[in-house]
């Protein structure tokens, strides 16, 4: 099978992944959570995989690397996609991550925000956000932590450019599916929470990788973020 080839297969068999979890967790019944979005991680992935992934149907794609993520971007024109911004954004770099991206998973200082929403055009519709929680403590040095959450989440929500749309983590890698849910459930949780303390309706819960995706669809997620099931092992 070539690669091209391999990349449509390898869609198929997640889109089936992620179809099974909704439906182990009831969550194809009518008034249940909103479905699952995958966004497909093209991050080291050349434009010729993110072509073949077009092809077979995807449309969002996620990039950690503003560059590169730039760079695909304008070897792409031709085509309609979604791009998310899911690394860490420094901030020498808000003004282009404001001006190319439509979606920014990774907010964790209110001064990125700020710079995000003052640099992003009126002409480009409000660039959606997340806050990146570290849910693992010591364990992960990114994202913010549980506690400061609500004073970011108020903050954000004031910037006229930027629209809060929910929480992203990236737990602590590990093959025991209980402590996957417990990272997840404490996502899930804390969004609740801060919607309920600030009036806010955030609808997204970003978590849920090549290797946990089930269990985060399991706690309510509604994107999935995908780079290895798809692409194959990046080097
Ligand atoms: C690379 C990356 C992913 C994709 O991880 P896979 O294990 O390859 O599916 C998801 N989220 C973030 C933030 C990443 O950097």
């Amino acid at each position: 099978m070539d690669y091209m080839t391999a990349i449509a297969a390898n869609l198929q068999a997640v889109r089936t992944r992620i179809a099974a979890a909704e439906r182990e967790s009831g969550r194809t019944v009518a008034n249940a959570t909103p479905a699952v979005t995958l966004l497909a991680v093209s991050k080291t992935w050349p434009p010729t995989a993110i072509r073949a992934a077009h092809a077979a149907g995807q449309r969002a794609f996620a990039e950690s690397y503003v560059q590169e993520g730039i760079d695909k971007q304008s070897s792409l024109h031709d085509i309609a996609l979604a791009w998310h911004f899911i690394g860490p954004v420094q901030s020498n770099k808000t003004r282009v991550v404001a001006e190319h991206f439509d979606w920014v998973h990774s907010i964790e200082r209110e001064k990125i925000a700020q710079r995000l929403s003052e640099q992003r055009r009126v002409d480009l519709s409000p660039l959606q956000v997340c806050l990146q929680i570290n849910v693992s403590g010591e364990a992960s040095k990114s994202g913010v932590s549980p506690r400061d959450a609500q004073l970011l989440a108020s903050a954000v929500t004031k910037l006229p450019r930027l629209r809060l749309r929910g929480l992203m983590c990236i737990p602590e890698p590990t093959d025991d599916v209980v402590l996957q849910r417990r990272r997840f459930a404490q996502l899930r949780e804390l969004l609740a929470t801060l919607n309920g303390d600030l009036g806010l309706s955030m609808d997204t819960l970003s978590m849920g990788m090549s290797d946990d995706l089930e269990a985060a669809i399991a706690e309510g997620a509604t994107i999935v973020r995908v780079g290895t099931a798809i692409f194959g092992a990046r080097v």
